[in-house]
This record gives C-alpha cells, structure tokens and sequence, in this order.
C-alpha cells in the first residue's frame, strides 16, 4: 500500500509501497483518510541535525491524521469498524510513576508515530486502541486530521490562565495561529502577535490579533507599551524571540515555552527572569486527555478558526508540492489526502 517514507539519511522523502502490518490484540487498524504535515515532519523531511539524531531510516513518518477503523484487536471492546478516530501520537507506558500522576506526556518510554514507529502518511495505520480519540460527526476530517497540534496549541494556552490577560504570541505558524484564537476563546483582554513572515501575520489578524507586530522591523517592546502582556506563548523556538518576549514581559508574569530551539540558547537569567520574578514554563505534548476534551470542544465551536489554519489540502500523492509550500512559508497546514 501507499506510504511516504524517509528512505535514507538525506534531505527528502519518497513516495513508497509497504507491507501490511499485524493487529495485536489491543490494537486497531485504521484506514488514514487524512493527515496533516507537522513541523516535526518538516524536520525530518529536511533532516536537520534533530532528525539525524532522533530518525532511523527508512521510516514511514507522519503523525496526525484522521481515519475510518477497519479492523479491531481480539480484546478492544470499546471501538468498532467504521467508526471515525484520530490518535494521540505519544504512545506511553502506562505505569511509571508520571504516567500514573496524570503527567503521561512527560512519559520517558514515550513511542511516537512517524518518529519511533511507522507512521500515519499510509494508507493504513495500526495503533493501540487506548491512544484513540473518536471524532464528532460534526468535525472536517481536514480539523480532524490536525488534533495533534490543536492540542499543542491548547496545552501551551492552558499552561497559565489567559482571561483578562494581555497575551504575547512569538511565532505565527499553525500552533501560533491557532493558540491566537484559543487565547482570545478562552477571554484574553489583548493578543499580540510577533512574527516576521507578512502572510502569517495577516491570518493571525483575522483570527482576532489585536496587534501584529514584525520583529525584523518594529520595536516590539515599546510597541506593546499601552498593553504591556502578562502573559507570553512562544511558540517559535528562535532564541531572540524568547528574550524579546521575556523584555517585554510584565514583572510578574508568566511564560509558557512550547517552540523548540535548535541549539542552546543564552539569555541574562538574572535581569530578564529572577529579578522580574517571572514563571517559566517548559510545555511538551498534549495532556492525555484532558488537552483532548478541550479542543474538541474548541473546534466544534470555532471551525471557521480552523478553516484558516488549514491552508491547503492535496492528494497525498503531490506531498512534495506540500513540502514546497510548507517550507516557502506560503502554507500554514497542509493536509494530505489518502482516500
Ligand atoms: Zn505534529
Ligand atoms: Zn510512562
């Protein structure tokens, strides 16, 4: 069947054929109709040096996806043929201690799909059936297919409370963007988005941003002065953005970090955290399920949010003209098609 794989440690994936794999009895298999192309596959699709030290080719890869369940395990009770699910894609343990907290997306034996184990960019997927989450019929399978980073978003927004907030946002890609409407949902007083690609900024302007500010030319500090944010999101990873955002934080305030640096960074702890007495949060993953409960509330209510994140849909088949878009930064989310 029709698979898209990382064939060899180099820039790239290729278009494939793989053999189907075994249902154990606590697994399911699902007939992938959608799947969104994520940031962490466009790392492995680059192969920068995360993707060298995490991927082993050849790999099938992808991990948000949305399907049709076609066959059950021998002891899953819970799910039947035909029903419509999608999947958290952090496979944990299930009995270590974060696991047994509440705390599963911290997990150290966490296996990812498309990272530690095939992935969903196939026409079929094989999954535990405790990782499933069943989609509302009121749902896109386009909205369905991108859960996975819905929740990203959710987690990150949820970290600190945003109601009555003034809320920095550093980076506008598909998690930025949806966390602009998520914090607005959930009663941000103010949004300010700071992202230095125009085409991002303007979705971001039409999913509520009060301000949209570009690093590479305006001062976001100053800018934000009327409004100074109390709380901040950074969801880009670029260490500049992180210490713009901590400057421009208020004293007191609270920052959630979801975006990933690719190296170390360096920033003046002491004047830029310990004396401003901000909190620093580190976020990772979803809460299972928790983060699920609440963007399938999110999503049934603000499709149209989703509508413009959702940039492009394409037959799986032209993933590489999805890749394109992606990494031009002419695309948000692209999602493929496997029907
Ligand atoms: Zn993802
Ligand atoms: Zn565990």
């Amino acid at each position: 069947m029709f698979a898209i794989a990382k064939p060899e440690p180099a820039k790239g994936l290729v278009a494939t054929d793989v053999s189907q794999v075994t249902v154990r009895t606590d697994e399911v298999r699902i007939g992938v109709t959608h799947a969104g192309i994520c940031g962490t596959d466009m790392h492995i699709y680059q192969w920068d040096d995360w993707a060298k030290g995490r991927i082993k080719p050849p790999l099938v890869i992808g991990h948000e996806f949305v399907g049709e369940i076609i066959e059950v395990g021998s002891s899953v009770t819970e799910y039947s043929i035909g029903q419509r699910v999608s999947a958290e894609c952090h496979i944990v343990c299930g009995v270590c201690t974060l696991c047994r907290t509440g705390r599963a997306h911290l997990c150290d034996n966490t296996n990812i799909v498309g990272v530690d184990r095939q992935g969903a960019f196939c026409e079929e997927l094989v999954i535990p059936a405790r990782n499933l989450w069943p989609i509302n019929s009121k749902i896109a399978d386009s909205h369905a297919a991108i859960f996975d980073p819905l929740g990203n978003a959710m987690h990150t927004v949820t970290t600190h409370p945003v109601a009555g907030q003034n809320v920095l946002i550093s980076g506008a890609g598909a998690i930025g963007l949806a966390a602009v409407a998520m914090a607005k949902a959930n009663g941000a007083l103010t949004v300010t988005v700071v992202e230095p690609n125009a085409y991002k900024r303007e979705i971001a302007d039409t999913l509520g941003a009060d301000l949209t500010l570009d690093p590479t030319k305006d001062d976001v500090v100053a800018a934000v002065k009327s409004h100074i944010p109390t709380v901040l999101l950074e969801m880009s990873g670029n260490e500049q953005a992180l210490i713009t955002g901590l400057n421009a934080l208020e004293k007191g305030g609270k920052a959630a970090l979801l975006g990933i640096p690719s190296k170390p960074v360096s920033l003046d702890l002491a004047e830029l955290v310990i004396f401003k007495g901000l909190t620093l949060s580190g976020v990772i993953g979803r809460k299972m399920f928790e983060t699920w409960y609440q963007v399938d509330n999110f999503v049934c209510h603000n499709p149209d949010a989703i509508d413009h994140i959702v940039t492009h849909t394409l037959p799986a088949t032209e993933f590489q003209e999805a890749f394109n878009f992606l990494e031009q930064g002419k695309a948000i989310k692209a999602v493929l098609s496997f029907k």
